[in-house]
Formats: C-alpha cells, structure tokens, sequence
C-alpha cells in the first residue's frame, strides 16, 4: 500500500466543534479492496466513514485516487467514486424502490442506469419483486438491500458501510454478507465495513482496523486480528 492505494488516510484528526474525535488515524484501503473497522461505541467508527465522505471537519492527510480530499465537498467526493451507506439505511420512504435506485443514479453521466437497475435486481430478488413498493413498507433486511443497491448505483469504486447488519436477523446478516462477497467480485468495489457481527466480517475482508476512543489501537490482515487474543475477547466472544 502507500502510493498507489485507493484511499489513503494520515494522521487524520475529526472534529465536532472544538471537540477532536479522531486522534490521527492511518488508514489505506488498496483497489477492491475490503477493509473491516472494529471498535466499541464511541471509538470513532461512524466519525472516520464521515471523514471520508467530509461531512465532518478534519485535519491531516485524506488522499482518493490518488487526490487530496481534503478540501472537497460531499457532492465531489461522491463524483469521484466514493458511496456510503449510513447506519440506519437512509433509503428515501415514500418513494417507490425503483425511484430509490433511480436516485442513487443521480451522479452518474453515462446511460446505463437502466441496465444496472436490472443488474440489481438480479442480485436482490426480492427487491425486483417489490419495485413498486414504497422504500418505507419494506423489511429491515430489504430496506438493507435497498440502501447497498442505492449506493451502489453510484458506481463506486469504494463503498462503506456502517452497520449494515445492526438489527437484521442473523439469516438476513448472512444473505447480506453473501451479497457484499457477490459484488466484491463481480464489480471489483473496494469496501470499509464498520461492523459489530466481527466474525463475518472479518471472514470477507481482507485486513482490518481496531478503533479505541479515537486511535487505531490495532491493524493488520483479517486473519491475524481474527487470531488476536484481544480481538476474540472483545469481539468475537470467545
Ligand atoms: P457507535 O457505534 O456508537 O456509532 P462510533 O464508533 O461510530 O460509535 P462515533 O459515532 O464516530 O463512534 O463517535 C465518536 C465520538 O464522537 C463519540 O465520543 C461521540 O460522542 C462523538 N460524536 C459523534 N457525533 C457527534 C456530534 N454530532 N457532535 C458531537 N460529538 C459527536
């Protein structure tokens, strides 16, 4: 990693106010790429994604693609390929499932929005079944589904997820995780995962991030931090 990953965070400090949350943090994440962040409530988990897409005020070095960050808007950041999927879905109620993927083809110039809605219902059929129903009236776990194919219709070359799976039943969580594997490979989209289930997360990714109170206390590839005696009792339970 370095020069040529995807993103690459240094010595990032957030703030809210004066308040810093985020207390230099390192973070790269190389091209298709799934990276996992670990950490209790309140490390900073949230705060990082939000750093990525500058929705919160930073210091330090935020590269994409190979471009300071730093200073771009939301809107921009977005245009240059980076989606998120906030904790608590953010799908927009009243419209119809269709309008929602239509709206997350916003940015897009090219033509093929249509094409890729299609491509989307092919991976969540049950979202092609209910493309009438409003966002609003579905289940947790489509409103789930919906919110992933939403970014997803962005084209991102780099998608995070925060929580995806909090409050989903655990046959819902696993159908997810098998979807994000899916589109890992099928569309080479670099993934941050923020998430609580630790173990099927760290199974997907790649390497992983431990966050306490606003540091990375622990990083490394997935399968040494699943092996880390401090990550089993904080988080995989055993
Ligand atoms: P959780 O899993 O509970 O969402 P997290 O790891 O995502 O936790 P953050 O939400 O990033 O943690 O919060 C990091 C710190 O920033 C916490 O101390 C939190 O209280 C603080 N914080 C978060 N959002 C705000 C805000 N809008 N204004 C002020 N402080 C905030």
């Amino acid at each position: 990693h370095g020069q040529d990953s995807l993103l690459e965070l240094r010595g990032v400090r957030a703030f809210y106010g004066a308040v810093e949350c985020l207390h230099g943090v390192d973070l790269t994440v190389a091209d298709g790429e799934v990276v996992v962040v670990l950490g209790a409530n309140g490390a900073g988990k949230t705060t990082l994604l939000r750093s990525i897409c500058r929705l919160v005020r930073t210091e330090g070095t935020l590269r994409f693609a190979g471009e300071a960050i730093s200073g771009r808007s939301t809107y921009d950041v977005v245009r240059r390929g980076v989606s998120m999927v906030p904790q608590g879905r953010g799908t927009l109620a009243d419209l119809s499932v269709e309008d929602n993927l239509r709206a997350g083809g916003y940015v897009r110039r090219d033509k093929q929005v249509k094409a890729d809605i299609a491509y989307w219902y092919d991976v969540f059929p049950r979202l092609a079944r209910r493309r009438s129903t409003s966002a609003g009236s579905l289940s947790g776990g489509e409103q789930q589904m919906l919110a992933i194919a939403r970014a997803l219709m962005s084209k991102p070359r780099l998608l995070l997820l925060d929580e995806p799976s909090l409050g989903l039943a655990p046959i819902v969580v696993r159908q997810l995780f098998d979807v994000l594997a899916r589109v890992c490979a099928e569309r080479a989209v670099a993934m941050v995962i923020v998430e609580q289930n630790a173990a099927l997360a760290l199974d997907m990714a790649q390497r992983g991030y431990v966050l306490e109170a606003g540091a990375v206390a622990l990083a490394g590839p997935a399968g040494r931090l699943h092996d880390d005696e401090s990550v089993r009792r904080a988080y995989l339970g055993y």
